[in-house]
């Protein structure tokens, strides 16, 4: 079979986890989210977890000598043999130019970057309002997934907190952060061929569906 190698690019809150749990249920690919892996890093309390919390809680970027190297490594591990699905990484120039070379050197190159492009005023709305169970990470949303009673856990009544990267200050940090930083890519990969563009403001399976059709056909031109 053709590989897969994907990446995901948008703004916070472009909906990128969604989209990646649903393509590892369509090809059986990993999802290496890396905002995931460094959230589990902080919980765990490890030298890299320790490092990355002071960023991520003020919504500046790792350092790429913190990131960089975890990724590359899982990107080369055995289930990512066929393809792998990458959310959240590469987020600057330097990093794409890393994962470049590290594909090249596995003697593999990427298949597609798919940008989910989302307006920042949709993003504050959706990031600011959402608000997690803290003891089974269960997520809801003020607006558009509210808990029964204000504030509490469906289930276990716990009270809901907001991560203090989703506090609107630092979702437009984050954003700021992302337009500086990130948004240079989208020319980087429309320069190799591989940008294709969604529209991240449709529903999860709107957008899944386009993903999804525009993932068919790659996978046609690469078999032929
Ligand atoms: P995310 O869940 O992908 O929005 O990531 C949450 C936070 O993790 C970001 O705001 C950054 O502080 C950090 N982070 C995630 N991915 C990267 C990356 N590729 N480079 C640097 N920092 C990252």
């Amino acid at each position: 079979m053709a590989e897969l190698n994907l990446i995901l690019l948008g703004p916070p809150g472009a909906g990128k986890g969604t989209q990646a749990n649903r393509l590892t249920e369509d090809f059986g690919l990993p999802h290496i989210a890396t905002g995931d892996i460094l959230r589990a890093a902080v919980a765990a309390q490890t030298a890299l977890g320790q490092e990355a919390k002071r960023y991520m809680d003020v919504g500046e970027l790792v350092p790429d000598s913190v990131i960089s190297g975890v990724i590359l490594e899982r990107v080369a591990e055995d289930d990512a043999r066929d393809g792998f699905v990458l959310d959240g990484f590469p987020r600057t120039v330097d990093q794409a130019n890393s994962l470049g070379s590290e594909i090249e050197k596995l003697g593999r190159r990427l298949t597609a970057a798919l940008l989910i492009d989302v307006p920042d005023d949709v993003v504050v709305k959706r990031i600011s309002g959402r608000r997690m169970n803290p003891t089974t990470g269960r997520i809801y949303h003020v607006d558009f997934d509210p808990p029964k009673q204000a504030d509490r856990d469906d289930e276990d009544g716990s009270e809901l907190v907001q991560r203090d990267d989703d506090k609107e200050e630092t979702v437009r940090k984050r954003l700021v952060v992302y337009h500086q930083q990130t948004e240079p890519l989208i020319g980087y990969y429309e320069q190799l061929g591989l940008l294709r563009r969604f529209d991240g403001t449709a529903s999860p399976s709107e957008v899944h569906a386009h993903i999804r059709a525009t993932i068919s056909t790659l996978k046609l031109e690469e078999e032929l």
